[in-house]
């Protein structure tokens, strides 16, 4: 049984119950840490932690973050904010001031317990890309009215606060910017397309592509994502980001339905939908930088990481 210790660095991840912070807080308590998961369980569950909860070295605090909060930590990392399209449109406003407040807190925070911290940024900062794959120093092509804007907006907006805290204050941080990323544990009515499709092929109900499906995306397996997130965090000082992080093997919609089918052994006809307005048409992150800093690249094949994801939802569907 793990003891609690004031020795262990102290770590707070916001957003700790969502599927990303679960994972995160795990592999911080497996190598030792106390973690301190901070979430509003808007789009994260209990039941992505619950299996932390009887570890001495982790600690729940509900709470939004929107609003000030002061505890006494080593590191931040900042991940509250919901990340599929159909949770950040349901709240605009609420997705924008998470992202941007959310920022400002725990900047202020950081400065003040003098903590390193991380902010979980987003390939939706580059928007609907003019430039493929996307590197580092290309700007993004956003729309700044449209529907996607309350969350690449706000996103932007944090790492622009991240840079200021950092010239102007001396906080130090890192900043990497999260390509899509699945695994177990994610919401599985979140609508992002691998969740929506595994459910969909296991149930053989239509699998719902948006538009015609030549759309491409590149998709990273979770253990991968929490390896490339935590090397930035415990990397050296001088190597701030903004760094992507993500799997540059890139796959058509279309195509990812197929694979999902096939995998699942499912008769779910394919059915053609309107697409989504400002929906990317083609994403695949340059990880040169990921490779060059932070000796960090994707291990896990979509097959696989496919199979371990399939696996949960199929648990998911038993218990109901
Ligand atoms: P998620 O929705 O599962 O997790 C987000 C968590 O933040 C949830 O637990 C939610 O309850 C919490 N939260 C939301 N608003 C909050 C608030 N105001 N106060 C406190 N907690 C709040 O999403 P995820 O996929 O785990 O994403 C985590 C982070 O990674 C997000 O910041 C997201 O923008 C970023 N990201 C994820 C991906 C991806 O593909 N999963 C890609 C790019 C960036
Ligand atoms: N998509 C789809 N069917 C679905 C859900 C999503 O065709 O049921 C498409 C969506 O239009 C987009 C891609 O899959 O082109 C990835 O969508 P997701 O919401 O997972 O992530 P994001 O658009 O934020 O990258």
């Amino acid at each position: 049984m793990a003891y609690y210790s004031f020795d262990r660095e102290r770590i707070l991840v916001t957003g700790g119950a969502g599927f990303l912070g679960s994972h995160l807080c795990e592999r911080l308590l497996q190598r030792g840490n106390n973690v301190i998961c901070l979430d509003n369980f808007f789009t994260g569950q209990k039941r992505n932690i619950f299996h932390l909860m009887d570890n001495r070295n982790f600690e729940v605090i509900r709470h939004d973050l929107v609003n000030p909060i002061f505890v006494e930590v080593d590191q931040i990392y900042n991940l509250a904010c919901p990340a599929s399209p159909i949770h950040y449109q349901y709240n605009p406003v609420k997705t924008t001031k998470t992202s941007v407040m959310g920022a400002i807190n725990m900047l202020g925070l950081a400065k003040r317990v003098k903590a390193k911290i991380l902010q979980a940024s987003t390939s939706e900062i580059y928007g609907d890309p003019t430039v493929h794959p996307q590197r580092e120093n290309y700007w993004g092509n956003v729309n700044t009215i449209g529907l996607r804007a309350c969350y690449d907006e706000g996103k932007r907006c944090a790492e622009t606060l991240f840079f200021d805290y950092y010239r102007q204050n001396g906080v130090n941080i890192r900043v990497v910017r999260i390509f899509n990323t699945y695994g177990p544990r994610m919401h599985p009515n979140d609508g992002r397309v691998i969740s929506n499709f595994i459910m969909q092929a296991l149930k053989d109900e239509p699998i719902t592509i948006f538009g015609d499906g030549t759309q491409t995306r590149s998709f990273c397996y979770v253990d991968d994502m929490v390896e490339g997130m935590i090397r930035m965090m415990d990397g050296p000082d001088d190597f701030v980001g903004p760094v992507n992080l993500g799997n540059p093997a890139e796959y058509g919609i279309l195509t990812l339905a197929k694979e999902i089918k096939r995998l699942i052994g499912s008769h779910s006809p394919i059915d053609f939908l309107p697409a989504p307005e400002d929906d990317p048409k083609r994403r695949r992150p340059d990880i040169t930088l990921a490779r060059k800093k932070l000796h960090w690249e994707p291990r896990v094949s979509l097959e696989d990481g496919l199979k371990n994801t399939i696996d949960y939802f199929r648990g998911l569907l038993a218990e109901r």
